[in-house]
Order: C-alpha cells, then structure tokens, then sequence
C-alpha cells in the first residue's frame, strides 16, 4: 500500500524547537519576556492596535464576549456552518444564539439573512471567515451601524486572509485567531484575540490570569477571571511560526493552485473554491463541493473510499443546528437550506504547506475513482 497523505500537518522547523528550548533554559516558563513580544508582532501584523494571548481560539472568542458585557438572554445572530466553538463562546454566558443562512459562494454569512433575524434583543452579530474565504465585512458592518449592533468577527480560519487589503481578524470590536495544529500556524494550543479597544483589552488581560488588576498586585482579584494564559514556551513557538508565517501562506496558494488546476479534468462533478473579488485567502484547508446530483450518502461513500486508500479527508462542517448540543434550540432539518445542502457535498482533502504535487495528483486521481465508483449517472 502506498504511504498515507495526512489531511493536515504542522511546519515545524529546527528555528522553531532551538526558540522553544530557549525559553525552557530560561526558567521563565509562563508569564515571561515572550508573550509580550508575540502579541507585539500578532497585532501588527494583522493591523489591530492590541494582542491578548491566549490558551485556545475559543477562549479568545469567549474573553471578547465577556469583554463586551454580552450576557443570559441576548440575541446573537451567527451561522450554523462553522466550528462549534463560534457558538459555544456566547452561550457559555446564556447568550442565544439565532442562526441564519450562508451564500453558498463564500460559506459565510448571508448580510440578508442577518437583517430579518434582528429582534429586540439582538446584541451582537458575530460572522465567521469560513475556510479562510472573508465574510462580507462591509455589509456586515453597514447592518450593525444601522441597528446598533456589536458586530465580532470569529478570524480562526483566517489568518493572513485580507479583504481591499484589511486583514481578517481586524474587523468588528474584536478578532480572534487560534493556533491548534491544523491551523496555518501553530503554538501547538492556542489563541489571540485582536482589537482596537484599550478596555477590551484590559479586560481580556485581566480575565485570562485569574481576574488579577494588570496593574496591581499578583493576589488582588477584581472581577471572575479564568486561566487561560499563553505559556511562554508556546508564545516563543508562535513568534518563530508568525516569521514563517508569509511564507507558510505562500506555499499554501501554491497548493491550492494545483489542486485547482488537478480538479479541472473532473469537472461539474467537483466545484472547487471560488475567491470573491478583493479578498486574498490565507487558505486553512482545501474543501471542495460536490454537484448538486450528489447526496450526503455518496459525499460519505467518497469519503470512506478515500480513507481506505490512505487519503485523510472530512466533512467540514456538520450543520450546528444538527448536533445533539444545539438540538433543543428548535431548529429542525430544512431549516437552513444552503447550509444543508453545502454541509451535505463538502470534502476536505489532505492540506499542507509540504503536500507535494505528486500527492496532490495522487488525491485528485483517487477522488475521480471514488466518483466514477458511485452510480451517480
Ligand atoms: C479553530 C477554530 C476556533 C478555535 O479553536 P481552538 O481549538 O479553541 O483554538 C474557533 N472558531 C473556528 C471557526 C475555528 O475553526
């Protein structure tokens, strides 16, 4: 049997386990010299004035909710086709979350949608850059300025994206970036959350080390705080990984390309991504959709036949709305036509910044095998 092709890889460099050591030398093993300077870099490199690292993507997401004063009872208008953790970080504060549709050309949010889901109780919006594509973040910000909203942009799967030149991460009262290992960079666990606010910062700061004052002493404890710090060990990985980080994208494009370029013999079958006008994708996975003709049945019959030839594959995403955490929102099948439908054609193939274009024509040609295996005429 041929070898495996994993569905993702970290870039781990000889640079990047000698700054880690560095820091294991150093004594100074948590809340050290590093992490300051990896906020530093993170903030400028995607244009925001603050940088709060933290332990996970979902602990950004969720200091920023809390930052914002988000609390039981409020509306928040998302999308059921994301990662988990773009719900969770609300309701973990009894926020409720009002799902609407996606435009199938983006995954992200549809901006009509979110203006007939607004009630009284609406706070927030909060859109996710699906994949790495950008949501339309002018749109989005012409309906929370018009009803008073607080818009919170979930940047997880986006790092390095821009639109007209803005970086993803660097719309809304907040961003967030996570560093899990999949991710275009890592820290191994990991997150930032982004933002232009001092208070939001502040708060951030001070809720992820216990709810101590950022001022005063290590035992004066102001408000319910967590630990969710950043240890230096992995901030040093993240400074070292950010370096390579254009790099890193780079090579990413080069790949999406070819499997571009690979896919077309395929053709209607597989609908491969499509970039919108003025937005340059720092691509976080390969997903490729299905024609309408197909069914979750053959999407998972792909899928298995895939893992059989050591090809690692997914269906991102399942539909929140569908999983057994989110079942007594009320919300039923047929509720969210597009993201049924995308949820149900979706294939996420091997992706990573050393997948070589001989893999990549090895993916391709066994995605065709397992096409022309189904009996779809
Ligand atoms: C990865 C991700 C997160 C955060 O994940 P962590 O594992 O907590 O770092 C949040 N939202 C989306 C959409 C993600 O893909």
């Amino acid at each position: 049997m041929e070898t495996s092709i994993p569905l993702s890889r970290p870039d781990i460099s000889e640079e990047d386990i000698a700054a880690v050591n560095d820091v294991l030398r150093s004594n100074t093993l948590s809340l050290g010299p590093t992490g300051p300077l990896f906020e530093q870099e993170i903030a400028a490199f995607c244009g925001r004035k603050y940088a709060v690292a933290v332990n996970s993507g979902t602990s950004a997401l969720h200091l920023g909710i809390r930052a914002l004063g988000i609390k039981k009872g409020d509306e928040i208008i998302t999308t059921p086709f994301s990662f988990v953790a773009s719900v969770n970080c609300f309701v973990y504060e009894g926020a409720v979350p009002r799902f609407v549709d996606i435009l199938e050309s983006t995954y992200c949010i549809d901006p009509e949608a979110v203006e007939r889901a607004i009630t009284p109780k609406t706070k927030a919006i909060l859109a996710v850059d699906v994949f790495g594509y950008m949501a339309d973040w002018p749109a989005l910000e012409a309906i929370a300025k018009k009803h008073n909203l607080l818009l919170i942009e979930d940047s997880c799967e986006a790092l390095g994206s821009t639109m007209n030149g803005k970086h993803a991460g660097a719309f809304g009262e907040f961003g967030a970036f996570a560093f899990y290992p999949n991710k275009q960079m890592t820290t191994g666990e990991g997150g930032v959350l982004v933002t232009d606010r001092k208070d939001i910062a502040d708060l951030a700061k001070s809720m992820r080390n216990q709810g101590r004052s950022i001022t005063s002493s290590w035992l004066s404890h102001e408000r319910l705080g967590y630990n969710f710090r950043l240890s230096d060990m992995q901030s040093a990985l993240g400074r070292s990984q950010l370096k390579r980080l254009p790099a890193f994208i780079e090579a990413r494009r080069r790949r999406a390309e070819w499997y571009n370029r690979d896919l077309e013999s395929l053709g209607k079958d597989v609908i491969t991504p499509s970039v919108q006008e003025g937005v340059s994708v720092s691509w976080f996975v390969y997903v490729v959709r299905l024609a309408h003709k197909f069914t979750a049945k053959d999407r998972d019959a792909i899928l298995r036949f895939l893992r059989e030839k050591g090809i690692g594959c997914n269906n991102y995403f399942p539909c929140l709305h569908l999983q057994p955490v989110y079942a007594d929102l009320g919300y039923t099948l047929g509720s969210f036509p597009v993201s049924e439908s995308v949820s149900d054609r979706t294939i996420s193939l091997p992706f990573h910044n050393t997948l070589t274009e001989k893999e990549i024509s090895r993916v391709c040609g066994t995605l065709a095998d397992a096409i022309h295996s189904l009996s779809v005429p």
